[in-house]
């Protein structure tokens, strides 16, 4: 943590240190985890700008999860996409992962949060490659975990609140510890659903299939994954496939902010097509890097550039 001690976060509306950024031990999100957060990307274009992916899309997003979790953000999406570009050219930070989290403060400690106050945290630091940079070119070793993602009448599987990662962090502890590298969970009728922080795609015949939008997180690099490939004249099924499917797949990879497009070589020690990542995840993966560090004019309406 040392190197980010320099870094200052946004906290309720003013800049604190990094190692002061503290909350009280009875902070009510702590205990019963109803809170929401967002995971957004910050990269260096190729001309040298900075840019945010798809930051209106993200902050439209957790204002949804706050909706969803009924907790009441006391900033607008306008104070919050300013306080974005102020942490990042605060800490002159041209890539970067960027954590907004708004969370339930400390009052009463019942599970009815009342009139507890809201408060508002962003942290961004720099953060590589989720999955490891070989992850990234040879693919990664995934794992259908024995933990069922979250029912969607359990846990509200579209919103990205902080409890429902419990769920994620099972799943992943469970196949890291069996020397896997990520988490993929079916959902609870035996369906695949998504990865712990990430959704999935698999490559037959050319064409590609997704879970539909029912179990999972509604992911922006998901959709972002569908737009480019449907402009690349693929054709995308949103359909419910089962492991056996997933198991015969020519190609499979995971999407997310944080795990970007990662291509899957293995699913339960079986090879996915030859093993290694396929043509059209190679294609995707190189047009989504195009898109994100700005070669693209075709996607630059996606691109939020840094008043740097
Ligand atoms: C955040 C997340 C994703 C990926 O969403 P992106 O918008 O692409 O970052 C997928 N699944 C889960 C469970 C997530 O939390």
């Amino acid at each position: 943590m040392s190197d980010k001690s320099s870094y200052m976060i946004w906290f309720d509306g003013d800049l604190v240190p990094w190692n002061e950024a503290k909350v009280h031990v009875l902070t009510h999100t702590l205990h019963y985890g109803l809170g929401v957060f967002e995971g957004i990307r910050a990269y260096e274009c190729h001309d040298g700008r900075p840019a945010i992916f798809r930051l209106m899309d993200h902050i439209n997003r957790l204002y949804s999860s706050a909706r969803i979790g009924q907790v009441k953000i006391p900033f607008s999406k306008e104070d919050l996409r300013k306080a974005i570009f102020k942490v990042l050219i605060v800490n002159k930070l041209k890539e970067a992962y960027i954590r907004p989290i708004a969370f339930i403060g400390d009052g009463v400690m019942g599970v009815n949060p009342k009139d507890n106050p809201i408060r508002l945290a962003i942290a961004a630091y720099p953060w590589g490659a989720y999955l490891g940079d070989e992850g990234l070119t040879k693919g990664i070793r995934a794992k259908i975990s024995s933990f069922t993602r979250m029912h969607v009448n359990t846990h509200m599987t579209k919103a990205k609140i902080c409890g429902n990662y419990v769920n994620s962090v099972m799943a992943k502890l469970e196949v890291t510890s069996l020397g896997f590298d990520e988490a993929l969970m079916l959902d609870t009728e035996g369906y695949v659903s998504e990865g712990s922080g990430e959704n999935i795609f698999i490559v037959r015949n050319g064409v590609l299939k997704t879970p539909p939008l029912t179990s999972i997180l509604e992911g922006i690099t998901r959709n972002t994954a569908v737009e480019i490939a449907t402009d690349e004249g693929i054709k995308v099924i949103h359909e419910r496939f089962t492991r056996d499917e997933l198991y015969i797949a020519d190609e499979a990879f995971f999407t997310g902010t944080a795990a970007e497009i990662t291509p899957i070589r293995e699913v339960d020690g079986r090879p996915i097509g030859d093993g290694k990542p396929g043509e059209i995840t190679k294609r995707l993966q190189q047009s989504f890097f195009d898109i994100v560090r700005g070669k693209d004019d075709n996607y630059i309406k996606w691109l939020d550039f840094i008043p740097w």
